[in-house]
């Protein structure tokens, strides 16, 4: 690889956040303690003063919502077959059964006019995604939800920063009772390398979230501890949060970066043939990926392999998960969601992360034109 390698994504860590690493490893006290705390804070005041708690990944606080939210064996749980297969995993972890809804070409999030006919008497749950950091319609999903007798648990691991209808992702909509799930993976909006947050409804027992996020333990002021429920091991560590603290102020100027380079994007990209470009909400969403669809009949692998060769990193996020080996062995097959099976087929992530320069859009959009006129 050249020097001048534009990857799809890179973190952006200042100096000062360095520095605050530094501090909790010179602290004597490197894993949960005030950082996390701190964190926990400042990510509730983003959602309206939710109750917040921080996980060592986002995938760790899907699985504890399910648990909270009484989801086990026996049930089945709503989701979109189009999202990284953690959210569906994380339904068989728990013993329940996915149903997967196809996605709505358009916003390619679950399509929501085809929910209430997967309903089933057993359905606990919905887990919706907000693919590419683009809002599901939040008034719609509740108003099912909420008649349905359904709890929400949003994936809402690529939506910080976004928001719907002004009002931020993690903050309460519809009757109150949903989850929102964050991660901080390395390569989200807001990173702490590895790492996540759940924001609990009203109605849920925080102090039980804290024993599913450690063993189960809950101490006793006179020093005593009682274990009374199959926790996990999911707290995240002072290093990481001191990570996600440094990074929680710059998410509205990262946010507003990446709709600049999203813009732009989708004005140099509109005149590409056969290309379909992602929805162009450029309010709302976090362009946490930006999403081409290549020209159907394009061998994507040749394509990734010609932007490789001009210097420039694409990814693939994703194919759809019910063809893995894993959940074809449940029953699924091709044919079963053609929306997401298509998307799935021809996606591809280009570069958007906040430190891009506006000269690299020029770079990608013609290495894509190059590299299509090649393939065509
Ligand atoms: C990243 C991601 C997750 C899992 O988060 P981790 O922190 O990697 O466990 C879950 N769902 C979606 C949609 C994601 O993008």
């Amino acid at each position: 690889m050249s020097l001048d390698f534009l990857p799809f994504t890179r973190p952006s860590i200042d100096e000062a956040t360095i520095a605050e690493v530094a501090n909790v490893l010179r602290s004597g006290w490197i894993t949960s303690g005030p950082k996390v705390q701190a964190f926990e804070a400042a990510l509730s005041a983003h959602c309206g003063g939710r109750p917040v708690r921080a996980f060592n990944s986002g995938t760790a606080t899907l699985e504890v919502a399910l648990r909270l939210a009484g989801v086990g064996a026996g049930d089945t749980v709503i989701t979109t077959p189009l999202t990284w297969v953690a959210t569906a995993n994380v339904i068989l972890e728990v013993g329940a059964t996915p149903i997967l809804v196809d996605v709505d070409p358009l916003t390619r999030n679950i399509d929501l006019s085809k929910v209430d006919a997967a309903i089933r008497p057993d359905t606990k749950a919905i887990i919706p995604v907000d693919l590419a950091g683009l809002p599901v319609d939040r008034d719609r999903l509740y108003a099912i939800a909420d008649r349905r007798g359904l709890r929400v648990i949003e994936d809402a691991a690529q939506s910080l920063g976004a928001s719907w209808n002004g009002t931020p992702i993690g903050s309460a909509f519809g009757a109150g009772r949903g989850f929102v799930s964050f991660s901080f993976h390395a390569n989200k909006n807001l990173t702490t390398s590895e790492g996540g947050a759940l924001v609990l409804p009203a109605d849920i027992d925080t102090g039980l979230c804290e024993r599913l996020r450690l063993q189960g333990v809950r101490r006793f002021p006179d020093g005593g501890m009682d274990v009374d429920v199959l926790g996990g091991k999911f707290n995240l560590t002072d290093i990481a949060a001191a990570i996600g603290l440094g990074q929680l102020p710059h998410l509205a100027t990262f946010t507003a970066r990446r709709r600049e380079l999203a813009r732009t994007y989708l004005t140099t990209l509109q005149a590409v043939p056969g290309l379909d470009l992602p929805p162009a909400d450029l309010n709302q969403g976090n362009w946490h990926m930006f999403q081409p669809l290549l020209p159907p009949g394009t061998d994507r692998g040749q394509f990734i392999a010609g932007m490789k060769a001009r210097g420039i990193g694409v990814g693939v996020h994703y194919p759809a998960l019910h063809l893995f080996s894993l959940y074809r062995a449940l029953g699924f097959k091709e044919g079963d969601f053609p929306q997401a099976e298509d998307i799935g087929r021809r996606t591809i992530t280009l570069p958007l992360f906040p430190a891009m320069q506006d000269s690299d859009i020029e770079r990608v959009c013609s290495a894509l034109r190059a590299t299509l006129s090649e393939l065509t």
